[in-house]
């Protein structure tokens, strides 16, 4: 019997559904493991890297706020972690670090199940952080025709914008102040902020969204049991579709998993919609 050992390390970590992902994985492919929950800030992650080490952990995932800071952590850099320099998953090989991305998969998988064109679209994006790097990997992969950073820090949005325009010259990636209001003409409009995690209704004046275009859609990469704040603003906007994180989180974890235990899944798409009805269930007897 396969044996799996493995967390997540980050903060907040107490609405995580990693556990609850990982608990399903684990009786659905008969293995005996755990998945724990390793709450660590910045500074706190060689020690946690050493706790991982000294319980054997096979590997953990990474939240926020620590996707970026982990790189520097690592032994090695596998797949697409090379060029695009944000982890979300770790393996642990004979003592060593080894980092990859899966992020990037999920926000294509759910981009695809959801049935979102973005090719020559206009993208509106608010964040900059590992998370915004993931989705500015992926519009840039399916080609976007501009995707417009908006983030409160300058440095971070134009560093950003400079690195993915080395990678996808055909995409335009300008970076703008948190509450530019330069996406009018967006067909798609993100939020990779933890903004989104609040369900507090004066939390929707943040984005400072009058307008949107006919059919535009909303994702907000954060879940949670409630609509979040920038959906709410969506809904209100009536825009077309609305979208949690949730889906792009099963779709990373499937991924992780595969990572961890060399198992292949050949249908991702019928994992994830059964690992979907399993947190519904679980968490509508809450
Ligand atoms: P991160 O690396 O810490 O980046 C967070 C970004 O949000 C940074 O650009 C930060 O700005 C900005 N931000 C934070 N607080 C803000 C505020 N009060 N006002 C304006 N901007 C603010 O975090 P991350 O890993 O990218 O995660 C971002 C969000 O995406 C989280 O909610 C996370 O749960 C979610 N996420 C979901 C999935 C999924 O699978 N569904 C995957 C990854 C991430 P500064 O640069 O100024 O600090």
């Amino acid at each position: 019997m396969i044996r799996l050992k493995a967390g997540i390390f980050g903060c907040p970590l107490n609405k995580s559904l990693s556990p609850a992902i990982f608990k399903f994985l684990f009786l659905k492919f008969k293995m005996s493991g755990s998945y724990k929950r390793m709450p660590t800030d910045k500074a706190g992650i060689s020690l946690s890297i050493a706790k991982a080490l000294k319980n054997n952990w096979n590997g953990f995932n990474i939240t926020l706020p620590c996707k970026e800071e982990i790189t520097k952590k690592v032994h090695k850099l596998r797949g697409l972690a090379l060029k695009i320099k944000t982890v979300n998953v770790v393996k642990i090989e004979r003592e060593k670090i080894i980092g990859y991305n899966t992020d990037v998969f999920g926000f294509l998988a759910s981009i695809k199940e959801h049935k979102l064109s973005v090719k020559n679209e206009v993208i509106s994006l608010w964040g900059a952080g590992g998370a915004a790097k993931a989705v500015c990997w992926a519009l840039g992969e399916l080609g976007a025709r501009a995707v417009l950073i908006h983030g409160r820090n300058k440095k971070r949005t134009e560093e950003l914008s400079s690195v993915m325009k080395n990678f996808f010259p055909k995409t335009k990636f300008k970076s703008l102040k948190f509450t530019d209001k330069s996406f009018l003409d967006s067909k798609l409009l993100i939020n990779a902020t933890p903004l989104g995690m609040y369900h507090d209704r004066e939390k929707k004046k943040l984005w400072n969204i009058p307008e949107i275009k006919k059919g535009a859609a909303f994702y907000d990469l954060a879940y949670g049991g409630k609509q979040t704040a920038f959906l709410k603003l969506g809904s209100m906007r009536k825009s077309k579709k609305v979208i949690d994180g949730k889906d792009m989180l099963i779709y990373q974890a499937i991924k992780s998993f595969e990572i961890w235990t060399g198992k292949k899944i050949e249908n991702i798409l019928r994992l994830k919609k059964e690992i979907k009805i399993f947190l519904e269930k679980e968490f509508s007897q809450c």
